[in-house]
């Protein structure tokens, strides 16, 4: 018999149930279709993607197999790869992002037509979202704190084996790779397999021990960069739990559960990246295309924001700290909706996907799951608090390099001459109160 599993963001051989399930089967085709749907969202992921296919079809040679690439309508070729190989299984990883369950219900469709079985495995999460339900009815969970209770007492499931060998099914062509386009950001990490377990080794030998003190440490980096890893499944998020409980670090296991908490919103609201969870905080948005091209060029003048936003530019990834105050600097200061900030890091982001970009956005909008939507972040004294000798700033804002220690979170309490010098803005003018922010 034959199986096809239809491989889309677990691109990894390690516990890969649907892969593994696959492998009960005596010949397997891991299949990968490149939709020119999602080609031009953002040339970074692209990137990533195709280092991370490039690095898939390599660790599958080394064991007897091979990626099958197509391009297309992945129904269409999916059905297409499955009838060639006479397969009688379809595998896949349950999705769900609005685009990814329409995709399989087009396919269960189909396959059904054609008389194959399809089978859909968890992957992409510690836990499956829609498997802890509230209590007193309701399909998932709005606030994180009951939720990370009962997804920290549920118990996980067993790893999935890593295949020993693959037999394809004879006479099937292989497929061609395009080469890896170029991303925009010009310090991006490689994407890949092998890639993310060098990294993993790296992280859960030196940083995950320090992680509970050190995470909101601006210029200490001191996170596991895990994330562009564990967006494309090159990672899987149930290892890394799990290799987070052994070591008790509690701290970064619920960032974890942080991923999955948003993964079991979008699956309720799928239009989690258009609509409000609450509407009614959902008004007032002022339109200001000035301001907003500032923001994305960094070049706000309030230094912290602007070194985030060129952090995410550079690299294609921002440190969480500074995702929190450049998102609440837009909605909250400049009262720019959080949908256009939504946008820009999607396009920026090896990490970004719909889940965590928007439930995170609304979280720091205050139109979606924060317990407390009225908080308010004044980055000055978020900037003093996690980057308190300005490091994290003189890195990413070349023009304030000569400024030493904290002042450089304020430049406009430079004397005028030395300020005229920077060659840097001064704080926006147009936004809603800034009287309150740049007060001490
Ligand atoms: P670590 O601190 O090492 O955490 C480990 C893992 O936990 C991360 O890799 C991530 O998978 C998960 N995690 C940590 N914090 C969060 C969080 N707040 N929400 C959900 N998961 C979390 N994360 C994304 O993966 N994709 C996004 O598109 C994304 N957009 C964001 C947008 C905004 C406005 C904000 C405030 C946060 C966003 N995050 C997003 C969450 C978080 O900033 C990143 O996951 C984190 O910075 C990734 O770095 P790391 O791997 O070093 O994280």
């Amino acid at each position: 018999k034959t199986a096809v599993v239809l491989l889309t963001r677990d691109l990894r051989l390690h516990d890969n149930p649907a892969l593994a399930a696959a492998c009960a089967a005596e010949r397997v085709v891991p299949l990968y279709v490149l939709d020119p749907k999602l080609a031009d969202l953002s040339p970074n992921r692209t990137r990533f993607l195709h280092q991370s296919l490039a690095d898939l079809r390599a660790n599958l040679r080394e064991i007897g197999g091979d990626l099958i690439v197509r391009t297309g309508d992945p129904i269409a070729e999916t059905i297409t790869v499955a009838r060639e190989t006479d397969a009688t299984t379809i595998t896949m990883a349950a999705d769900v992002s609005g685009y990814a369950v329409r995709r399989e219900r087009r396919l269960k469709e189909e396959s059904e037509r054609h008389r194959i079985a399809l089978e859909l495995h968890p992957g992409l999460t510690v836990v499956e979202p829609g498997t802890i339900r509230p209590g007193g009815g309701g399909d998932g969970y709005k606030v994180f704190t009951p939720y990370y209770r009962a997804w920290s007492a549920k118990s996980w499931r067993a790893e999935a084996p890593m295949p020993a060998r693959i037999t394809l099914p004879s006479g099937l062509a292989a497929g061609r790779l395009p080469a890896t386009p170029d991303g925009e950001s010009p310090h991006t990490c490689e994407g890949g397999e092998s890639a993310a377990r060098r990294r993993l080794a790296t992280w859960l030998g030196q940083g995950i021990g320090g992680y509970g003190d050190a995470h909101d440490d601006m210029p200490g980096d001191a996170t596991s960069r895990l994330s562009p890893y564990l967006r494309w499944g090159c990672l899987s998020p149930l290892a890394l739990a799990e290799a987070g409980k052994a070591r008790d670090a509690d701290a970064f296991v619920r960032q974890l559960c942080w991923r999955d908490f948003y993964y079991q919103v979008a699956r309720v609201y799928p239009k989690l990246s258009t609509e409000a969870l609450r509407p009614a905080a959902d008004q007032n948005w002022r339109q200001d295309d000035a301001a907003l091209q500032h923001w994305q060029d960094g070049l706000t003048g309030v230094p912290v924001v602007d070194a985030g936003m060129r952090q995410l530019r550079d690299e294609g990834w921002m440190h969480n700290r500074a995702r929190l105050i450049t998102a609440a600097f837009l909605t909250k200061h400049l009262g720019i909706d959080w949908r256009s900030g939504v946008s820009w890091f999607f396009r920026w982001l090896l990490d970004g996907d719909v889940p965590n970009n928007s439930g995170n956005w609304q979280w720091t909008a205050g139109t979606g799951n924060d317990s407390r939507p009225y908080r308010r972040f004044n980055p000055i004294r978020q900037a003093l608090r996690f980057d308190p000798d300005g490091v994290y700033v003189r890195r990413y804002v070349p023009e304030l390099k000569g400024i030493d220690g904290a002042a450089v979170h304020q430049p406009w309490r430079l004397p005028a001459s030395e300020r005229r010098s920077l060659h840097y803005p001064g704080p926006l003018e147009s936004h809603r109160d800034e009287a309150v922010w740049l007060r001490d």
